[in-house]
């Protein structure tokens, strides 16, 4: 019996250590990680640059609190600001924290340009925000939400891509809208690029700030820095954090000036986040990140892995429905035969680590490091997997 709190269905796996895109067991057993903790390992195990980074940080100052100025963090403000639509960036430890900034980041920008009473929020069914009271009630899932007292008052929310309803939802109360332009706990769906436009001038149209919840879909997965460059669009404010840390929990809000206003001196604030020793992790995963051709090398892996599941899909389908997601964020929706919990373990016993996602789906986040030679090795695996929750196979 563990003293962990049992809120998690854990695989029976205890990982000594990591390199590339690979784990081995305490027992000593290997696995091809296409999990990438949850798209946080972008940069795989053990990255050298990573490694150098916070060995070296942790040797001058890892902590010292933001009641004093921290110049790697104004350097990774920075870079992330020249690298996007934002002006200011405010630091977290995890995706929620950075949610939940843009969300207040939203409500005072309408607290103090005159309209208090405009503090909704719109959200998409299949959504996933995080795990604090305000994000449940955004993602509005009634798996979150069930038993944790009243939901958070101010949330709103309307179907995946149901345009009509979208505009019957937007009140003279509504703040903002957000979303994840690929969802990613919801089953690895991409946004079209004409709805992220559509909604942009819809946004405009009512003066309303477009959110983005780009923990997951952000920082080089799905071959752009960002996902909702792929529509040519521009965010009032954007939640990052997974791979931005490549291991290391950090998160960030960024937001352009005007969507800021509001959060002046005193009105929000974190102890850890934004210290030194997070800051120059996140500093080392851009180095590499913004390298020239790392993000469009991402897109020409995609491309590859995709071809290489069309492939698998022509080979099982009656298993598969559907190959989806965007870039390395990539989404195998399985037939209502199979379920997506099997395949993930038929995948595991074989050495493939894997991911289940909403809407039946097998999650595919191998690090952005990925190679050919793994990829293929991948979906030999997955071949095996599928052959082996095959419903005839196991009738056998
Ligand atoms: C993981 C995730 C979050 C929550 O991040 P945590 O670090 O677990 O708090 C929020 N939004 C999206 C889209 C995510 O994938």
């Amino acid at each position: 019996m563990s003293a962990v709190l049992p809120t998690y269905a854990r695989a029976d796996l205890e990982f000594a250590e990591g390199k590339g895109a690979r784990m081995t067991t305490t027992d000593g057993r290997t696995f091809l990680d296409f999990s990438s903790g949850i798209a946080v390992n972008a940069l795989g195990h053990s990255h050298p640059h990573l490694v150098a980074a916070i060995t070296e940080q942790a040797q001058k100052i890892w902590h010292t609190s933001n009641l004093f100025r921290i110049p790697d963090q104004e350097r990774l403000a920075e870079r992330l600001c020249d690298a996007t639509f934002a002006e200011q960036v405010f630091f977290t430890n995890s995706g929620a924290e950075a949610v939940e900034c843009s969300l207040k980041a939203a409500r005072r920008y309408h607290h103090v340009t005159g309209n208090p009473q405009r503090y909704r929020v719109l959200s998409f069914e299949g959504a996933f925000h995080g795990r604090t009271l305000a994000t449940i009630a955004a993602g509005n899932q009634a798996k979150h939400l069930d038993g944790f007292g009243p939901k958070v008052d101010g949330f709103d929310q309307v179907g995946f891509g149901d345009h009509e309803a979208l505009k019957g939802a937007i009140t003279d109360e509504t703040a903002a809208i957000i979303l994840e332009p690929v969802q990613g706990e919801g089953g690895m769906r991409a946004v079209p690029p004409q709805c992220l436009r559509g909604l942009r001038e819809l946004c405009d149209a009512h003066g309303i700030l477009l959110i983005l919840d780009e923990v997951q879909c952000g920082v080089g997965r799905t071959g752009k820095l960002f996902a909702h460059e792929w529509a040519g669009i521009q965010p009032d404010i954007m939640a990052i954090a997974k791979a931005l840390g490549g291991g290391f929990p950090i998160g960030a809000c960024l937001m352009t000036k005007d969507a800021g206003q509001g959060l002046v001196a005193g009105t929000h604030g974190t102890t850890y986040g934004g210290n030194p020793l997070g800051m120059a992790v996140g500093n080392a995963v851009l180095d590499v990140v913004l390298e020239d051709g790392f993000v469009s090398g991402v897109a020409d892996k995609a491309l590859r892995l995709k071809q290489m599941l069309a492939g698998l899909q022509d080979a099982h389908p009656d298993l598969i429905e559907d190959v989806r997601g965007l870039g390395l964020m990539i989404g195998v929706k399985c037939r209502d035969t199979i379920t997506n919990a099997a395949v993930v373990s038929a995948a595991r016993d074989a050495g493939l680590l894997t991911v289940p996602a909403g809407d039946n789906t097998v999650r595919l986040l191998p690090p952005l490091i990925i190679t050919e030679e793994e990829m293929s090795e991948a979906i030999g695996i997955l071949n095996t997997a599928f052959t082996a929750v095959r419903p005839s196979a196991a009738a056998e």
